[in-house]
């Protein structure tokens, strides 16, 4: 039996989903799991990490670890791997996954595989799947003589079952290690939203240049609310300004792979898909029948979506409410 170390991402003291879905990846392997958790908050998710598969978690509860540092991140993630000496890694391929991990591989001589769709664990042996082209093929990719395999996931690609009430998790407090930093991060600026970051999201409704103009986003916006989604957007609108970079999906924007995608006003341009194809169900809008997006879209609706959306968003609200 092996060990797989699981870093574990939380916000304000709750773990992430795409942390249980790798926690309980793990656990299913039959490996030893281990979770490293940073930061003041990480002595609140030991028991979800225990309830998740982790039977020891590594905490580092150094508040200094509260805001993603290249740096002091990359110091601390080593020291816990030389501790653990685990012989498969698993993150998110998060914005911060993805910073971090490449620095940890190199500092490590360790192999890595990012933005990855599939995971099989066996024994010491990972095999991950990941998209190449914007999702045109697929490579598996398996490690050589690397003694640490680093595999960091897409959020929602795995399956989550409820936590396991009954088990829990040895808690080692781990010392923060204090390298001496080049660099100072001053200030991360959050987006104004409340909502969940795309790449986490269940549901996404998404919005393209058939909306016309700016303001009518607040259609979107009260759909979204009636069903707890998050707001997306194609390229053609981030570029007109309408809305920000950061709700841009595809090949140059986020990927996104939540259980429903409500395509509204896009045309399923190929760089568009390469961002969404991976959701479970995709819903398009479009008054023009011969869309691409229906190409890909589980459900069509042929019309204007200034008319199709508002009464969606009623008929949602007397369904849910
Ligand atoms: P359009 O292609 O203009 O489509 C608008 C759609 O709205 C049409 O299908 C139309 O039939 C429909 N419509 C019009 N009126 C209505 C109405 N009243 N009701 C319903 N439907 C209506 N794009 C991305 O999205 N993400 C990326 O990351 C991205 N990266 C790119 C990278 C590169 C290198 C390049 C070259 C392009 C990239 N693009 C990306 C741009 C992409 O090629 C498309 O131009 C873009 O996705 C189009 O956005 P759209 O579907 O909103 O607009």
């Amino acid at each position: 039996m092996g060990t797989v170390l699981v870093f574990a991402e939380q916000t304000n003291g709750k773990l992430k989903r795409s942390s249980i879905e790798l926690l309980q990846a793990a656990a299913k392997s039959g490996n030893k799991v281990v979770a490293a958790v940073f930061g003041s908050h990480a002595g609140d998710v030991t028991a979800a990490a225990g309830q998740n598969g982790a039977a020891e978690v590594y905490t580092v509860k150094d508040g200094a670890l509260d805001q993603y540092n290249p740096e002091l991140f990359t110091a601390n993630m080593v020291s816990v791997i030389e501790n653990v000496k685990p012989s498969i890694l698993l993150a998110s391929a998060s914005s911060t996954g993805k910073d971090l991990f490449p620095r940890v591989a190199a500092r490590l001589g360790a192999g890595i595989a990012s933005d990855c769709t599939e995971l099989n664990i066996s024994g010491d042996n990972v095999v991950a799947t990941k998209p190449l082209y914007s999702g045109k093929c697929f490579a598996k990719t398996s490690f050589e003589n690397c003694s640490l395999k680093i595999v960091l996931m897409r959020a929602n690609q795995l399956p989550v079952a409820p936590a396991d009430a009954g088990k829990s998790a040895t808690v080692t407090d781990h010392a923060a290690a204090k390298p001496d930093l080049k660099t100072l991060i001053k200030e991360i600026v959050k987006g104004t939203s409340e909502k969940l970051d795309l790449t986490e999201a269940n549901v996404i409704v998404s919005g393209g240049r058939g909306l016309k103009e700016a303001a009518n986003f607040k259609v979107l916006n009260d759909l979204a609310d009636v069903l707890g989604a998050t707001v997306g957007a194609s390229r053609a609108v981030v570029d007109a300004g309408w809305v920000s970079h950061g709700m841009q999906v595809g090949q140059t924007g986020k990927t996104v792979a939540p259980s429903l995608y409500i395509a509204v006003g896009i045309s399923g341009a190929i760089q568009h898909l390469a961002g969404m194809s991976g959701s479970k169900v995709i819903v398009a809008i479009n008054n023009d029948a011969n869309a691409p997006i229906f190409q890909k879209a589980t459900y069509g609706i042929v019309g204007d979506a200034l008319e199709i959306v508002p009464k969606l968003t009623e008929e949602f609200k007397k369904a849910l409410h």
